[in-house]
C-alpha cells in the first residue's frame, strides 16, 4: 500500500540528511520531490503546500553535532504530511447520526460507475448495523442495466432492507420512497445508492440535483477509487459543484500502490475522508484515521 509515495519521501528524507540542512540544499531537495509527487499522483496543490511545510520545519534548524539528521527531517516530512492529511472538519458518523432528532438520518453516495459505490453502500450498512443501528437502501441508480439487481443481492448478503422501482423510474421517488418507509417503521438510517455513469452530464447532475432536493440528505459521500489517482479530484470537484459534497469514502486503498489520492483528496476539495475501503469484503471498509495513514506511508 502506497509504496511509491514511501519510497519518495524516503528518499527525500536519505537525501537531505546527508547535506547540511541549509536552505539550499532543502530547496534543491524539494525540488525533485515536486517531480516525483506528481509522480506518485499527489495533486499539484497539495505539493505546493506540503513544499511549503517542510521547508518551514526545515530551513533554519539548529543541527546539533551528533544529533541524527535523518530523525530530524523524517519528524519535519512526517508532521508537513499529516497536517495535510488532517481536515479542519471532522465527521463522527455515529455521534452524527444518534444526535439527529427525527429519524432517519439519509446519505447520498455519489460517484463514477466501478467506483466501488454500491459495494461500499452495503459496507457501510454492515458497519451501521454492527454498531447498532438499522438501516434501509434505497435502489436509486435506476439508470444502469443490473444496478438494482446488483444492490440488492449486497443488501440480501448484509441482511437489510432494500427500496425498489422499476428501471427508469424516477431515482428521486425511490429515495422519498425508502425514507418514507424509514419513517414509519423508526429505521435509523437510510443510504441512497446512486446512478454513476462514466461522465457527469446534464441529465446525471439534473438528477443528482433532484435526489437532494426531494431527500434533504443529512450528507452526501462522494465515492471514489484511489487507484483512479489524480482523476478523482476532477471527478469530485464536479460532483461537489453540482450537489455539495460533506466527505469523502475512498475505495480500493489496499490496491493502491500510489497514494497520492488518499493524500490529496481531502485537501484539494475540501470535504474529510469518513472511511477507507480496503478490500472486496463486508468488513474491509475501515473510518479514515490520518495516524493509520501515515504510519502506512512511513512504517
Ligand atoms: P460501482 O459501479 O461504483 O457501484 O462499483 P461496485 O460496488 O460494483 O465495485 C466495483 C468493483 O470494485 C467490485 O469488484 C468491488 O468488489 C470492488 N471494490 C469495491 N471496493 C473495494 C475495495 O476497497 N478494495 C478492492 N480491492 N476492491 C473493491
Amino acid at each position: 500500500m502506497f509504496g511509491k509515495l514511501k519510497e519518495k519521501l524516503s528518499s527525500f528524507v536519505d537525501k537531505v540528511a546527508q547535506t547540511e540542512i541549509s536552505e539550499k540544499d532543502v530547496e534543491n531537495a524539494l525540488w525533485d520531490l515536486e517531480l516525483e509527487l506528481l509522480e506518485a499522483d499527489v495533486a499539484l496543490e497539495v505539493v505546493d503546500e506540503l513544499k511549503e511545510k517542510i521547508k518551514q520545519k526545515l530551513v533554519g534548524q539548529k543541527v546539533k553535532i551528533g544529533t541524527n539528521k535523518r530523525e530530524i527531517v523524517e519528524k519535519a516530512v512526517k508532521e508537513a504530511v499529516l497536517e495535510v492529511l488532517t481536515h479542519e472538519r471532522h465527521i463522527d458518523l455515529l455521534e452524527m447520526i444518534k444526535s439527529k432528532k427525527e429519524k432517519p438520518f439519509v446519505i447520498v453516495f455519489v460517484g463514477f460507475n466501478g467506483s466501488g459505490k454500491t459495494t461500499t453502500i452495503a459496507k457501510l450498512a454492515n458497519w451501521l448495523k454492527k454498531n447498532g443501528l438499522s438501516v434501509v437502501i434505497a435502489a436509486s441508480d435506476t439508470f444502469r442495466a443490473g444496478a438494482i439487481e446488483q444492490v440488492e443481492e449486497h443488501a440480501k448478503r448484509v441482511g437489510v432492507k432494500l427500496i425498489k422501482h422499476g428501471y427508469k423510474s424516477d431515482p428521486a421517488a425511490v429515495a422519498y420512497d425508502a425514507i418514507e418507509h424509514a419513517k414509519a417503521r423508526g429505521i435509523d438510517v437510510v443510504l441512497v445508492d446512486t446512478a454513476g455513469r462514466n461522465e457527469l452530464n446534464r441529465n446525471l447532475m439534473d438528477e443528482m440535483k433532484k435526489i437532494v432536493r426531494v431527500t434533504k440528505p443529512d450528507l452526501v459521500i462522494f465515492v471514489g477509487d484511489a487507484l483512479a489517482g489524480n482523476a478523482i479530484i476532477e471527478q469530485a470537484r464536479q460532483f461537489n459543484e453540482a450537489v455539495r459534497i460533506d466527505g469523502v469514502i475512498l475505495t480500493k486503498l489496499d490496491a493502491d500502490a500510489r497514494g497520492g489520492a488518499a493524500l490529496s483528496i481531502a485537501h484539494a476539495i475540501g470535504a474529510p475522508i469518513l472511511f477507507v475501503g480496503v478490500g472486496q469484503g463486508y468488513d474491509d471498509l475501515m473510518p479514515f484515521d490520518e495516524k493509520w495513514m501515515l504510519e502506512k506511508i512511513f512504517g
